[in-house]
């Protein structure tokens, strides 16, 4: 945070400078924004081929061939769920939370893709639906899908208050890879990664730039749909900070579970191919 009475005065030009009108770091007119009209189109006559139950306070893992679809729902009352995604067969490469919100800002929403982590960086899911885009940005500044929180953890809750609490999204999700994949617990753990944020309601405050979270407009029957744009895994944890009005971390909060439902369409989208791997050569220069 910076501070209250900084330790250094301003210059004499302070106001010319802190007047430049900012730049877009990643201009992603390169991305072409996908036509969402053949995936829509695709779910004409679609067949659900699973179905998940995120049970409250737990995690759950689940496949997605590419060219399917998959669907997170609220189901029973306001949840919010944490997830992560891997290439099927290939723990390493995984969601690059970070480099998604440089691309496509701080909240998703239809359109927007979910990259994997360098040196792959190529679109893992495209969203398809979002029946929160109505939500918009609120006057403090919240929206919803956010990529600009990481996980709740036992870590950074027994650092700030001490305790030992076990059903952060990161011990849900350390578990349900450990389950998925057969992994020892404590090599589980390394797999998990920074999320997407499904259906939590956050921002930074104007004032000091701190991440808040308010209470989620998430209601039942809400969800938020992906396209898979190579073959996933997908992880998802029902929060315990359930709907995040006011705290995580603990079994205080009322929690429910979230539904995930996997779709086969009958024909691929009209125009969509796979992606290639990423065009940088990795040579790094030698
Ligand atoms: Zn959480």
């Amino acid at each position: 945070m910076k501070l209250e009475t900084p330790a250094h005065s301003a210059p004499g030009d302070s106001t010319l400078r802190q007047a430049v009108a900012p730049v877009i770091c990643y201009p992603v007119d390169g991305l072409a924004r996908p036509d969402l009209a053949p995936f829509h189109a695709a779910r004409a006559g679609w067949r659900r081929v699973s179905e998940t139950l995120v049970p409250p306070r737990e995690a759950r893992c689940f496949d997605v061939p590419a060219g399917h679809f998959f669907r997170i729902t609220s189901v029973e009352g306001p949840q919010v769920g944490d997830l992560n995604l891997w290439a099927a067969g290939d723990l390493s490469e995984r969601f690059f939370s970070g480099k998604t919100r440089a691309l496509h800002g701080t909240h998703l929403s239809s359109g927007d893709r979910m990259w994997s982590c360098l040196p792959y960086l190529r679109p893992m899911a495209l969203i398809t639906d979002d029946s929160l885009d109505w939500y918009g940005f609120d006057a403090f500044g919240g929206s919803v899908h956010d990529v600009i929180g990481t996980r709740c953890d036992p870590y950074t809750h027994n650092l700030l208050g001490g305790g030992q609490y076990h059903h952060c999204c990161h011990s849900n999700l350390s578990r349900a890879v450990a389950d998925r994949f057969d992994l020892p617990l404590h090599a589980a753990e390394f797999a998990v990664h920074d999320v997407l944020n499904v259906f939590m309601c956050t921002g930074f405050t104007r004032d000091t730039g701190q991440y808040f979270m308010k209470a989620s407009p998430v209601r039942p029957g809400d969800y938020l749909e992906f396209f898979a744009e190579i073959d996933l895994v997908g992880g998802l944890s029902a929060c315990p900070g359930g709907d995040c009005s006011t705290l995580h971390s603990s079994d205080q909060a009322a929690c429910h579970p979230l539904l995930v439902e996997v779709f086969a369409p009958l024909a691929l989208p009209v125009g969509w191919a796979a992606p290639l791997a990423n065009g940088y050569n990795r040579t790094h220069g030698r």
